[in-house]
């Protein structure tokens, strides 16, 4: 197809788009194509403002009366139940703060701590998971007396077994985009008598989760990537409401306490999701993401996959149409069920794929790379037109004939 016929499909597309006026709601510009939001969400123009009022008029003006006047001491719950709503966990069971390393610590932790490890002491993980994932697997694993096993993903299900403690899965894989089967894991492995762990930082805010009726156990994700919670925006952590008043946190901090106050020498956990804190909450960070998240007000997450679907299939035919054969090729699933929402493409020939990142975004696209030879776009249906996709890969086949040799 040629370069008209795809944009005049772009812009049918963008006018046929019921997400489409969304976009005013980011601070965004049209010289710059955003891929990159599977990396960090563009910026919510309401975030700018309420931060304004939390430092000059809560902090500023109220000081410390803001932990009670302005909500601060509860922020952490009720930012939990907001981000609650988009994976599918019904109020009190989703925690905001920490980063998603020191969640995955919690979770991994927590739940081998339900088990008894003199029969299960087995942790897996999926193979491709994400570093911090794995580097804190291991170490939960070596605190506990269990050891950790890599399976692929696609094996997980299969490979739960007898001696299975908890399977730690990456929801959607962050270097080809792959989406796992969430439902038929934590099926699988809890037939098996082991606990899920999900990390969601692929998939929280990019499609819909839905861990209460999935019956996931555990789960944690960021929310500075589709979530636009702004650089290093406290993470989650949701634990199943069955399992809160066995869930034993590694780091009892103070404000998981019953009674925080009451300044008591002796730990006694508080109910619910509460029991997920630690210490005391980021505030300007997590007030930040309170904002942030009034984007999603209303929104419709079947909407959201719907056309993250469409424009990433949209992207690829682009790209097919564009870039001369055999100089990338994708390593995301073709099938839906299987697909997250972004595109990866292997730089099969030609030039270094880090050399091909940094000229398009040079030339006004902004993707990212990760190494040795992928190319990430991710597609934030928030804020991202079909005519951004058409543009994306129009200019990376300008620039592979470019850059060429
Ligand atoms: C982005 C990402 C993280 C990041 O963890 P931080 O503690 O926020 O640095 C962890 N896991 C996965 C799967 C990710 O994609």
């Amino acid at each position: 197809m040629s370069e008209a016929a795809l944009a005049e499909e772009a812009a049918a597309l963008d006018a046929a788009d019921g997400l489409a006026a969304k976009r005013a709601e980011f601070d965004l510009d049209d010289g710059c194509v955003y891929l990159d939001g599977n990396s960090l969400g563009a910026l919510p123009r309401g975030v700018a403002d309420r931060i304004a009022d939390v430092v000059g008029r809560e902090w500023g003006r109220l000081r410390i009366r803001s932990w009670e006047e302005s909500g601060w001491w509860t922020a952490p719950e009720r930012v939990g139940d907001r981000i609650g709503r988009l994976v599918g966990a019904a109020p009190g069971q989703v925690v905001a703060g920490d980063s998603t390393s020191v969640n995955v610590f919690k979770a991994v932790v927590a739940a081998i701590r339900l088990t008894d490890t003199a029969s299960r002491d087995e942790v897996l993980v999926d193979a491709a998971t994400f570093p911090t994932d794995g580097y804190i697997a291991q170490s939960a694993a070596r605190m506990t007396g269990c050891r950790v096993r890599a399976v692929d993903a696609a094996d997980l299900a299969r490979e739960a077994g007898p001696r299975t403690a908890v399977v730690l899965v990456n929801h959607v894989d962050y270097r080809t985009g792959r989406l796992h089967d969430l439902p038929g894991i934590t099926a699988a492995v809890r037939a098996a008598g082991a606990r899920t762990v999900w990390d969601l930082c692929h998939s929280a805010g990019a499609l819909p989760v839905h861990l209460d009726a999935d019956g996931a156990d555990f789960a944690i994700g960021c929310t500075y990537k589709y979530l636009n919670g702004g650089p290093g925006a406290p993470a989650f952590l949701y634990v199943r409401r069955a399992l809160q008043d066995r869930f034993d946190s590694p780091l009892p901090g103070w404000n998981s306490h019953a009674d925080p106050f009451a300044m008591a020498p002796a730990y006694t956990p508080a109910d619910g999701a509460v029991r997920g804190r630690v210490g005391t909450p980021e505030i300007l960070a997590l007030l930040a993401l309170d904002a942030a998240l009034d984007v999603w007000d209303g929104v419709d997450l079947a909407a959201v996959r719907a056309k993250s679907l469409a424009l990433t299939d949209f992207f690829l035919r682009c790209v097919e149409a564009y870039v001369p054969q055999g100089r990338v090729e994708s390593v995301t699933p073709e099938a839906h069920g299987e697909r997250g929402s972004q595109v990866s493409l292997r730089c099969a020939a030609g030039p270094p794929g880090g050399d091909v990142m940094t000229e398009l975004i040079r030339r006004g696209v902004v993707g990212d790379f990760r190494r040795p030879d992928i190319l990430r776009f991710g597609f934030t249906p928030l804020y991202t037109r079909f005519a951004d996709a058409e543009r994306a890969a129009r200019v990376l086949a300008d620039v592979l004939e470019g850059v060429r040799g």
